[in-house]
């Protein structure tokens, strides 16, 4: 019955149907435990199809430009016979009950073009939740047949580490001068990065953005690339007048096609992958133990036990898992 059922959702995706995919997502994303059965068994058949694009995450502060960026590349994508997807990962938007990412009115032009899907974040749960939800969510996609994957998120928090963690290619974007306590550039984040992007290089702004690429090149010459076999570059673009666009796709043609010839291309989705399942059972431990009657009784006595001197935080690790196991 649910193998049937999922099958009717699997082949609208793969015809391509948008109706269908939009609808795989939802249940994708449905925190419902009555529609878990069912998602599963949809992403179980979408896997074989998966696989074939190109994931590449863009984070930056709100204002610094990712929109209009992603506009201006979707739609030369697009021009060029390719079909975009672009997803969104959102913590805030949890907070919020509001997604200020991957919203359609801010990519009018990319939202009009056949071979473009947009689909804001998931707008509940934990980052946790999003991170399987938006993996869950690249596999659809690329079983519907889009061959490139543009991941956004806020460059803010935790979430460019869970992008970082599904994508490809990671794209850093920056304003030049802003300065580094207004962009929030931690140098983690910047040491993630596979390619720094110093957007709005126009109107009379061109000096600066260049001086700012070249501040940057200086300071990534000194950090560790995320891999031996690429060497992250900082670039120039303006989206508004669409330059730049192309170079920087380029870059990612590029990356793709060392990785492909060197290998490291399939041994990080590997990697990706191998940790996924990690993180999931972590969860779902953490999940098992702390739903189990027998620990939510126990908790608050060996508490009270391990406050009071009369156990040790290990002894109340102990007693805890041996009462979980038993
Ligand atoms: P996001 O919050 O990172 O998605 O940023 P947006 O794409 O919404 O851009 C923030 C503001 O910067 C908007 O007013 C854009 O019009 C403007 N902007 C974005 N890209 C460019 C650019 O290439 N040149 C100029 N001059 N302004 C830009």
């Amino acid at each position: 019955m649910i193998v049937a059922r999922a099958k009717e959702y699997a082949e609208g995706v793969r015809s391509g149907n948008r109706t269908m995919l939009g609808r795989t997502i939802t249940l994708i994303e449905s925190n419902a435990p009555k529609h878990t059965p069912l998602a599963e068994e949809v992403v179980r058949q979408l896997l074989p199809h998966a696989g074939r694009s190109i994931r590449v995450g863009i984070t930056g502060v709100p204002g610094a430009g990712k929109s209009t960026f992603i506009e201006a590349l979707g739609c030369m994508l697009c021009a060029r016979g390719k079909r975009v997807a672009v997803l969104a990962v959102d913590p805030s938007s949890t907070l919020s009950h509001g997604s200020i990412l991957g919203d359609k009115t801010r990519m009018e032009m990319l939202s009009r073009e056949e071979n473009c899907f947009i689909r804001p974040s998931p707008s509940s749960g934990t980052l946790g939740g999003v991170t399987r939800k938006s993996r869950e969510t690249i596999v659809a996609c690329e079983a519907a047949g889009y061959d490139v994957i543009l991941v956004e998120t806020v460059g803010v928090g935790q979430s460019e580490t869970t992008v970082r963690s599904m994508v490809d290619f990671f794209l850093v974007l920056l304003i030049a001068g802003a300065g580094d306590e207004l962009q929030g550039i931690k140098k983690g984040i910047i040491e993630l990065a596979d390619t720094i992007l110093i957007t709005k290089a126009d109107g009379g702004n061109e000096a600066r953005t260049e001086m700012t690429r070249a501040e940057f090149s200086r300071v990534l010459h000194f950090l560790t690339p995320p891999n031996r076999a690429w060497r992250p570059e900082v670039r120039t673009c303006s989206s508004l007048k669409g330059t730049g666009i192309a170079e920087m796709w380029e870059v990612i043609e590029q990356f793709q096609a060392i990785g492909v010839e060197t290998g490291f291309f399939e041994e990080h989705r590997r990697k990706q992958t191998l940790n996924w399942i990690h993180e999931m059972l972590e969860q779902e431990l953490w999940r098992a133990f702390t739903h189990n009657p027998v620990i939510v009784a126990e908790w608050p006595r060996v508490e009270r036990d391990v406050l009071a001197g009369r156990l040790s935080a290990t002894g109340a690790v102990k007693q805890l898992l041996a009462n979980h196991l038993s």
